[in-house]
């Protein structure tokens, strides 16, 4: 049906397919008729937004009538202090999503490659493939190895040619929750050439705790080319506010200031993440939460038999061992809704988000039941 408006639209846009999202609470208590549903299917942080925030959004009702500041002058200073870097590093996005598109589309045309690991976040392909340029995708790390199909720097290295230029890293990667240490992320810097730009999506920077980890932020001066990601959807508790941001060289950001529309990041959702950076108790409260309920959930599966790859973010990849897709119906009906991630490659695979404890003890009792059948 869409045949006649899909031979109009672009090249790139004919290639593509559409973002798989997660089901809505609504949909499945509609579908399945089971009333107190819950969703590990979208890495969003189940403590709910910070306590900082609801005066804050609470007093910005009185302006709504107006524009939001274009520049997000009180977000940008606030996220230059936290990074000590100059405001003008810093791009405000809707979204980390939304820088992540604009870098696509400030850099790449048609016949350029984009680089980036098989299994990276379904995005990158997308933003890629709408510009037309071509994505030259790195084997990742063997599902056996340590890293079980995390990113592999060598590969990734081994696919910069002469026509990329951007490379996406996700660290950590979403849907493995996977990481690269400091050495291996400076190795791929130091391999990429001067007409690239490395954006390294930091999504889940908050919730990672091994000491390996690197904030890549404090590179910039080092690599010139690098762009920083981060957002304010996982560990800040805000999603549906849709705020993120890169941190770059100014120049950079001054490219990307270019094609930025206006008002892109909405006035409750500047406030928002500004009261968010202040409240340093939820974000150890979520860190906390996230941990424990990470090891929890490992822990079922090593019971149950079920392999996974290290997690450093806010969900874990876990192998059914099965058809997936079966495994997700069968939480379904129980009220559970998790991330079946067949469009990734990875048909026995799902990705559960880690909630609250109550939450994690009963997607424990619904896999022991569904294993035990
Ligand atoms: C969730 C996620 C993002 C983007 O989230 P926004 O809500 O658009 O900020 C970016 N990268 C990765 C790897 C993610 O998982």
């Amino acid at each position: 049906m869409s045949e006649r408006y899909l031979e109009l639209a672009t090249a790139g846009v004919r290639g593509l397919k559409a973002y798989t999202p997660g089901k809505p609470i609504s949909e499945v208590a509609r579908e399945y008729g089971v009333s107190d549903v819950i969703k590990l299917a979208s890495n969003e942080n189940p403590l709910g937004p910070p306590d900082a925030v609801h005066e804050v959004l609470r007093s910005g009702v009185a302006d709504l009538a107006l524009y939001p500041d274009p520049s997000g002058y009180a977000l940008k200073r606030r996220l230059a202090e936290r990074h000590d870097v100059d405001p003008a590093c810093i791009t405000l996005g809707n979204g980390s999503n939304e820088v992540l598109v604009m870098l696509a589309e400030c850099f790449l045309s048609e016949g350029d490659e984009a680089v980036f690991s098989q299994y990276a976040f379904e995005v990158y392909s997308i933003a890629v493939q709408s510009t037309g340029a071509r994505a030259r995708i790195a084997p990742a790390l063997p599902a056996g190895g340590p890293m079980a199909l995390g990113h592999d720097a060598d590969a990734i290295i081994g696919a910069f040619g002469e026509r990329t230029r951007l490379a996406f890293i996700a660290n950590p990667n979403n849907p493995t929750g996977t990481w690269l240490t400091a050495s291996e992320l400076q190795r791929i810097l130091d391999a990429a050439h001067e007409r690239m730009i490395v954006v390294v999506d930091q999504a889940y920077f908050e919730y990672v705790e091994s000491d390996e980890y690197p904030d890549a932020t404090g590179w910039l001066g080092r690599y010139p080319n690098l762009v920083v990601t981060r957002t304010f959807s996982k560990a800040y508790g805000l999603a549906g506010l849709r705020v993120g941001y890169a941190v770059s060289d100014p120049g950079l950001a001054q490219v990307l200031g270019r094609l930025r529309q206006p008002f892109n990041v909405n006035s409750l959702g500047q406030a928002a993440a500004v009261a968010a950076l202040d409240d340093e108790a939820y974000l150890a409260r979520s860190r906390q939460v996230n941990r424990e309920g990470l090891e929890a959930l490992a822990e079922v599966c090593s019971t149950l038999g079920l392999a996974h790859p290290p997690s450093a973010g806010n969900f874990l990849l876990v192998d059914t061992g099965r058809d997936a897709g079966e495994v997700a119906e069968q939480l379904l009906r129980r009220g559970i809704i998790v991330r079946p991630v067949a469009y990734y490659g990875l048909p026995r695979h799902l990705r559960i988000s880690i909630g609250t404890p109550p939450q994690m003890a009963r997607l424990a009792g619904a896999l022991r039941e569904i294993y035990a059948a």
